[in-house]
């Protein structure tokens, strides 16, 4: 096999030359996700399918979020009709265990999810942590993410982060709705609370995170476990319909308001 010759300095430029193409594209996005769990991932599929420029920043150097665990480590999760319909769209298998209750392989579902927010136009951007947001006054308003290297942040070296521009900022974080949680400390004059999940009612939680998911203030939404924290409603274990169904609500909310604002 004949491989064609190149040199170090070749690979270097590749990628310099290609990742600082990629930045100056991202300096200024349509919508920019905080983690990509499936709340994230869902909605950058609903959103860069309908053309909006999407970016999804995770914080780890993989996506998926708490999918991979599976369920206490046992390698399913369950996703709830009529969430399957995202399994449907991405051609992620299920099985039918109970009527309207699928069993998932969690590899597979992880896979195919992210496959398809690439597909559909949306970046995903591994191994960087969203640590602030971005605001303007009058009116007061989110308007952007504010980015550091994970590695940087594990490694406590004091390096300014930069920012990226968004008409609209997704907290996709999980339990801990980082994105909220900083807009609430340094914008108390938006009035934003993180009270953190309540204890477990898998169908009740499920429906609140899907029912409460949207905006929270002007340019900034929850979508998945960040709307759970939140609103202070059940948590609901290895069952992912409502971070699902969730992230689409997110996503159509999002998109009304962006085209509202063209
Ligand atoms: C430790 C653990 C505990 C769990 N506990 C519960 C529970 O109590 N109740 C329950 O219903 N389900 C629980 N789950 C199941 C499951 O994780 C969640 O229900 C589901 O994964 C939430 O989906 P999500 O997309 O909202 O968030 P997640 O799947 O958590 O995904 C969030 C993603 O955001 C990334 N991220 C976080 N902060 C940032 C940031 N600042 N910048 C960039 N990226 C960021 C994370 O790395 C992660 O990949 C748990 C899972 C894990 C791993």
């Amino acid at each position: 096999m004949e491989m064609p010759r190149f040199s170090e300095a070749e690979i270097t430029r590749a990628i310099v030359d290609s990742a600082m193409r990629q930045w100056l594209e991202l300096a200024e996005v349509d919508v920019a996700i905080a983690g990509a769990g499936p709340a994230g991932l869902t909605a950058a599929i609903y959103l860069a399918e309908r053309g909006f420029k999407t970016v999804v920043f995770e914080r780890r150097l993989s996506f998926g979020g708490g999918i991979g665990g599976g369920g206490m480590l046992f390698p399913r999760v369950v996703v709830q009709s009529p969430a399957d319909e995202v399994l449907d769209k991405i051609g992620c298998r299920k099985e039918e265990s109970s009527k309207g209750l699928y069993v998932v392989n969690p590899a597979e579902f992880i896979s195919k999810l992210a496959s398809a927010a690439v597909d559909a136009g949306a970046t995903i951007l591994l191994g960087a942590t969203v640590i602030d947001v971005v605001f303007r006054k009058n009116p007061l308003r989110i308007c952007g993410v504010v980015l550091q290297w994970s590695a940087v942040e594990l490694a406590g070296l004091h390096v300014d982060p930069i920012a990226v521009c968004s008409k609209a900022v997704l907290d996709c974080t999980g339990h801990d709705a980082e994105v909220v949680a900083v807009a609430a400390r340094k914008l108390p004059e938006l009035g934003l609370k993180v009270v953190g999940e309540g204890a477990m009612f898998a169908w009740e939680g499920e429906r609140y995170v899907v029912e409460n998911a949207g905006r929270v203030c002007p340019g900034l939404y929850v979508a998945g476990m960040s709307v759970s924290s939140v609103h202070g409603t059940p948590r609901m274990g290895p069952i992912f319909g409502g971070m699902l169904l969730s992230a689409k609500r997110v996503a159509e909310a999002v998109a009304q308001d962006l085209s509202q604002a063209r």
